[in-house]
């Protein structure tokens, strides 16, 4: 389990990381937590001849308010997701969910940046980017671009980040009005990626649904935005058969990868329960019944 060798560079500033990545293409690979990155290395399923270590560049960490939006640095590790106060009153799934991913050990290295950016559907933060509607600054040799989270991820460790550019921010708006938000995810013993898990954020108006986001984790290629469950939702009085039709639609988009965790057929099943739960649970910290 010994990786092959790589040259390792430690930049100190985002320029000077797109330097490097530009100088050596797709033979670089950048490094954040590693936790991801370097599981794949050793198993010689990625084979960087360049590793470009981000850890140094603070610009990169941290989280803060600016414009009425949270920006969340891509360095920023699970832990500080999780400590974060601003987070825990602005946008309370995300610390939530976090508690969620991986074990102590993983989540103090580990960054939402490099959850994003590895595209791997089994990963907690994409569904909940989707469900927050995020939006991501890739930084490259021609300057910053933003992209939707919608447009980010195109397929298993497929994402719309070139080779030269860097994830560097992730903005979410802060939790509305009359809204509520929770992530519901199964897994067999802790420290386990998903069996199945869903992100749900609800606004209501008196008792009626305004708004619905509804976004799956490991129940296909890429992680998915269930709009058709949410349209169930919207403008209604959401009861128990509205939930459960909402959960179908979800379901009906589930195409998930057979493996130790189980079949397609119980992990659509359980992709189902995890959207009644996190819409239920979304209501309630909405303040609805
Ligand atoms: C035992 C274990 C259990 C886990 N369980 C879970 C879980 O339940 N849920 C979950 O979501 N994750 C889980 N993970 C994965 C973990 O969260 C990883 O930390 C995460 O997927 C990658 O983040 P990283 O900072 O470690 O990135 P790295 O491993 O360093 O990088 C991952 C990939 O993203 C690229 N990259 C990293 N940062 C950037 C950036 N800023 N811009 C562009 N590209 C970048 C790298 O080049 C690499 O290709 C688990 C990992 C382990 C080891």
């Amino acid at each position: 389990m010994i990786p092959p060798s790589f040259e390792y560079h430690a930049p100190g500033s985002v320029a000077d990381a797109i330097a490097l990545l530009s100088q050596y293409g797709d033979a670089a690979k950048i490094l954040a937590g590693g936790h991801s990155l370097l599981p794949m290395m050793k198993l010689r399923f990625a084979e960087p001849e360049h590793l470009v270590d981000i850890n140094n560049i603070d610009s990169l960490k941290g989280i803060r308010e600016e414009d009425g939006e949270i920006v969340i640095g891509s360095m920023t590790s699970e832990s500080a997701l999780i400590t974060s106060t601003l987070l825990q009153e602005k946008c309370p799934m995300l610390p939530e969910a976090a508690k969620m991913i991986a074990d102590p050990q993983v989540r103090n290295r580990g960054t939402i940046g490099g959850d994003i950016s590895h595209g791997d559907p089994g990963n907690d933060h994409p569904a909940l980017m989707l469900a927050l509607d995020a939006t991501f600054t890739l930084v490259g040799p021609n300057g910053a671009r933003q992209i939707a989270a919608a447009d980010f991820f195109l397929g298993t460790f497929f994402t719309a980040l070139e080779a030269d550019e860097i994830l560097t921010e992730i903005r979410i708006a802060p939790q509305a009005a009359n809204t509520g938000a929770s992530y519901q995810k199964l897994k067999r013993k802790t420290g386990d990626y998903a069996t199945a898990a869903a992100a749900a954020v609800i606004t209501l108006s008196g008792d009626t649904c305004q708004s619905a986001a509804i976004a799956l984790t490991n129940l296909g290629a890429t992680a998915m935005r269930a709009s058709a469950a949410e349209a169930v939702l919207v403008g209604q009085v959401i009861d128990e058969d509205l939930i459960k039709q909402a959960a179908t639609k979800a379901m009906e988009i589930c195409e998930p990868a057979e493996d130790l965790r189980g079949d397609a057929e119980y992990k659509t099943h359980m992709g189902g329960e995890m959207t009644r739960r996190a819409i239920r649970a979304a209501i309630k910290n909405a303040g609805g019944n």
